[in-house]
């Protein structure tokens, strides 16, 4: 079995140095703060790593009596409740550890990267009560969060439905009115993560369905809580509510994670009650489909840390032509641009992390930097962390293809997070028309002035000077490239936006990447370092970005000569 290992220098010195979230810290110390890191780590690696390949092998499994999980995940989950994990980031009055969000989202990032499946199952449930949390009537957060918080009910997010995939607006399920904020839901369900499963005793279902006369599209939406099991008239005991799961899936990765066929009303009455108002369902669903989001590049960037630290090991192990395979530099290459494009994922989500923080202590601009670093962060932490595990594979040579170093399971459970909280196509759409020509460029213009302070450090322009130059002319070609969509629309062109989409967001987000990289780098400069150990992680960072700037970005040069001579409308070629 491959050991764990985490880059927790890394991960401390992205926090604590560069983003400093120590200052956004109202409950705790940097000393707390960093001691709640190494305790997470240590579960991380003698509890949750240990169950990720009997996880992947022995999967799911539909019996009459619903879904059963692993074995293994059943004492881990109690385990993870048991020591306040679950709580983290959660405020103290609801039970919770009331950590900065960067610090929450640190640690989460270890656990998805030691087993994506099991966190999952804890991960759904927090995204449902988060919406309860912020939406819910006083009545509905007292009667679901502390069981919640207790590790005895789980969630899920119902959207999908067999013609409503991307296009949600499509879904036919209904809502009945059945009094007093009640409704009979009508309706099935697909592809639900955790959507049945024997770790928690009920499980609360957050499902989109329309009621009466309601318009078509998403406009039409409602959003209402569907328990498994309701509360009977006794008012303690739990009876079934109509709520079954018909099918799992056999899928290519995640095989711990349930993905359900649920269907709702049909066998038996299923009783739903309204979250938030009529027709504003799918805002109210935003909530949690926002963080999921979030967490999808969260499960790239983390798989693709964890396979780079086993990836490093192997070439530092494995000898060919006498020598240590890193020494050859077609391997060396792969490992940098593993390492510094794992690193910079990592940093981005941090970046973003500590983002919440500053929107949740009432900083305005946040908000809207967060929008648009949400599709980013999905697609180039899925995209570019699945590329990470696929190296992870080639550097492992045949022995990486077999099962043995436990490197192919990356490949096949990365590969998820470009598809689920709509595919990456859908991001590169909402990245461009919404995130940028919606806004007029005004929070994208924000975002390049961020980075302009960064290339404008003493540190870049003596020590990077031409990695600066360089982002600086892509940045140039950027805004060029944005005003060319703006025509493109105007002259009723859009499609040649839509088909240079996902390319554009590609395009921004290595920049994007590179700034992080660069962020780091110039920390990295200023600190001495007090021992060769930490001098040559200093220098690592430097690496990083020179690397970066060299390999990886350079492509955008092609990019926007693409996108800037596309004459060809995709839509009228022929297939
Ligand atoms: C393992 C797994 C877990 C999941 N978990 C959940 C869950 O918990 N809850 C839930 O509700 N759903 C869940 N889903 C569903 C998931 O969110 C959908 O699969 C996803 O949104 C895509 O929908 P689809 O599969 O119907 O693909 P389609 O919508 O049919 O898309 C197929 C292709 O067409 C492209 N496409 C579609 N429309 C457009 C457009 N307008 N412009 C450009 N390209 C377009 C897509 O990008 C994609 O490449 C899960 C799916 C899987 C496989």
């Amino acid at each position: 079995m491959a050991v764990y290992s985490a880059d927790l220098n890394d991960i401390q010195f992205t926090l604590f140095k560069v983003l400093k979230v120590q200052e956004r810290s109202t409950a705790f110390s940097e000393g707390d703060l960093k001691d709640i890191l190494e305790q997470f780590t240590k579960f991380v690696a003698g509890e949750i790593y240990p169950t990720r390949v009997e996880g992947d092998h022995v999967g799911v499994k539909l019996t009459p009596k619903g879904v059963v999980v692993p074995p293994s995940f059943k004492p881990l989950k109690e385990a993870f409740y048991a020591n306040g994990w679950y709580g983290l980031g959660y405020p103290e009055d609801i039970g919770g550890i009331p950590a900065p969000q960067s610090v929450a989202l640190a640690c989460n990032g270890l656990a998805v990267g030691a087993n994506v499946a099991f966190t999952m199952y804890y991960g759904l449930t927090q995204g449902c009560m988060n919406v309860i949390l912020k939406v819910g009537s006083t009545e509905q957060k007292d009667k679901y969060v502390p069981m919640m918080m207790e590790g005895r009910w789980g969630g899920t997010m119902c959207l999908t439905e067999a013609g409503a995939g991307s296009d949600v607006g499509a879904g036919s399920s209904t809502a009945i009115p059945a009094g007093e904020n009640l409704y009979k839901i009508k309706g099935t369900k697909i592809f639900i993560s955790s959507g049945d499963n024997d770790l928690y005793e009920n499980i609360i279902h957050l499902v989109l369905a329309r009621t009466p006369g309601a318009p078509e599209g998403t406009k039409g939406l409602s959003l209402f809580i569907v328990p498994k099991m309701k509360i009977a008239a006794d008012g303690t005991s739990l009876v079934p509510n109509g709520v079954v799961c018909s099918k799992v899936e056999e899928k290519m990765g995640i095989h711990g994670s349930a993905t359900c066929v649920i269907n709702f009303g049909q066998d038996g009455e299923s009783l739903g009650e309204m979250i938030g108002k009529e027709g504003e369902g799918i805002q109210n669903m935003f909530i949690m489909m926002n963080e999921a989001r979030l967490l999808c590049g969260m499960q790239g960037e983390a798989q693709a840390n964890l396979a780079y630290e086993m990836t490093k090991k192997y070439a530092k192990e494995r000898v060919q032509f006498g020598v240590e395979i890193e020494k050859h530099s077609d391997v060396r290459r792969m490992l940098l641009k593993m390492r510094s494009t794992s690193r910079a994922l990592r940093a981005l989500n941090y970046y973003v992390g500590d983002l919440i923080d500053r929107e949740n202590a009432g900083d305005h601009g946040a908000g809207a930097e967060l929008a648009l670093l949400t599709p980013i962060c999905k697609s180039m932490g899925s995209d570019e962390g699945f590329n990470v595990s696929v190296d992870a594979v080639q550097v492992h040579g045949g022995y990486g293809y077999c099962t043995e170093y436990e490197v192919e399971q990356f490949v096949r459970d990365t590969k998820i997070a470009t598809i689920y909280e709509g595919t990456n196509g859908i991001q590169a759409i909402d990245f461009v028309m919404r995130k940028i020509l919606k806004d007029q460029g005004k929070t994208f213009s924000l975002l390049a002035k961020k980075m302009v302070a960064t290339l404008s450090t003493k540190e870049v322009q003596t020590q990077f000077a031409s990695e600066a130059k360089m982002m600086g002319e892509h940045m140039e070609q950027a805004q060029k490239i944005v005003e060319h969509f703006g025509q493109c629309v105007m002259n009723k062109k859009a499609n040649l936006v839509l088909q240079n989409a996902n390319d554009f967001l590609w395009y921004c987000g290595s920049m994007v990447l590179n700034w992080r990289l660069m962020d780091a780098a110039v920390v990295a400069l200023r600190e001495k370092g007090q021992t060769p150990e930490e001098q040559a992680f200093l220098q690592t960072k430097i690496d990083d970005v020179r690397f970066f700037s060299r390999f990886v970005l350079p492509k955008n040069y092609g990019l926007a000569r693409q996108i800037l001579i596309s004459d060809l409308d995709l839509l009228t070629t022929v297939i």
